[in-house]
């Protein structure tokens, strides 16, 4: 993990309170792994004083090298109304990669993917790592869920990459109008993927946990639990695990990535 001063490449407006935002950053990122974040401050910034993680949406490559990381976000209080005002140029202190993961077994062929929200950030990151390694994936399906047609981000990307996209949202304003969860449980009873991968709201996790213990389907979930410091330190972001009598997880060191049947949401 590096502390670096990393200029800001772009930061754009995508749809309602979504943006993405790049950042020039050390070529060492090149190792980072799906899933994992960074963990952002605003030099000068006094409040919120914590640092705010976010997963990496995608390496920023100019002919194979990286030159920065792509970070999807959504306005929901202090610090994200703050960075939506950051201007090309300017600096924002990065710290990371951090945490652990996805980690996708060689023998994975059918991989579904359940998003909520800005749950869909690490999941980009994640298709183009698996094309670029080259990696032998017969199906891919996206379940993508938002509360609102605005609120359903990286369809078409995703399509582009050849993912299936199933987008469901709340209000019927675009695609199901259901919870992400129905349809991905008629596929997973159907036609079972080898690996499930999920992120969102606690609830749509706890949900997909469900159908990956009902169909017997092995499945990661990445958690974004409220956390401080991002490396193991304050201990704030702690997480039950299933194992009665285990020692508690904490979501920045041991995740943010869990297998669902190791802990309790
Ligand atoms: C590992 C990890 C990865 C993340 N990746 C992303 C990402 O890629 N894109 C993105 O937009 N956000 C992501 N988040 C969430 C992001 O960190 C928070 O949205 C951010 O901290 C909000 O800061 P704020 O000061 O703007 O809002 P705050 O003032 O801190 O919060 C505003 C409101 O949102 C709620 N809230 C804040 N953080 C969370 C959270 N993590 N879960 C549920 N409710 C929350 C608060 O309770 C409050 O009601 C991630 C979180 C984690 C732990």
């Amino acid at each position: 993990m590096f502390l670096e001063d990393a200029s800001v490449l772009w930061n754009t407006h995508v749809q309602s309170d979504y943006y993405r935002l790049g950042l020039r950053c050390h070529a060492r990122y090149r190792h980072a792994i799906p899933g994992q974040f960074v963990s952002l401050h605003l030099p000068g910034q006094k409040s919120p004083l914590l640092r705010r993680p976010f997963s990496i949406h995608r390496l920023v490559e100019t002919d194979g090298a990286v030159q920065g990381i792509e970070i999807l976000y959504k306005v929901v209080g202090e610090f994200t109304q703050t960075l939506a005002g950051v201007g090309t140029d300017d600096v924002i202190s990065l710290f990371g990669p951090l945490g652990n993961g996805f980690s996708i077994p060689v023998d994975v062929r059918r991989l579904y993917l359940a998003a909520g929200g800005v749950g869909v950030a690490p999941m980009m990151f994640l298709i183009r790592q698996l094309k670029k390694n080259n990696r032998e994936i017969t199906r891919c399906s996206l379940f993508l869920g938002g509360r609102t047609r605005e609120e359903v981000i990286g369809e078409s990307d995703f399509s582009a990459l050849g993912v299936s996209v199933h987008v469901t949202t709340d209000d019927g304003s675009y695609g199901d109008q259901c919870l992400l969860t129905t349809p991905l449980e008629a596929a997973v009873q159907n036609d079972p993927p080898d690996l499930l991968i999920a992120c969102g709201p606690k609830g749509m996790l706890a949900c997909v946990a469900g159908i990956a213990e009902r169909y017997q389907v092995k499945c990661q979930m990445s958690l974004e639990t409220m956390m401080a410091c991002g490396m193991g330190v304050c201990l704030g972001c702690a997480v039950a695990p299933s194992e009665i009598g285990s020692p508690y997880f904490h979501a920045c060191i041991d995740g943010p990535v869990f297998d669902s049947q190791t802990i309790v949401l």
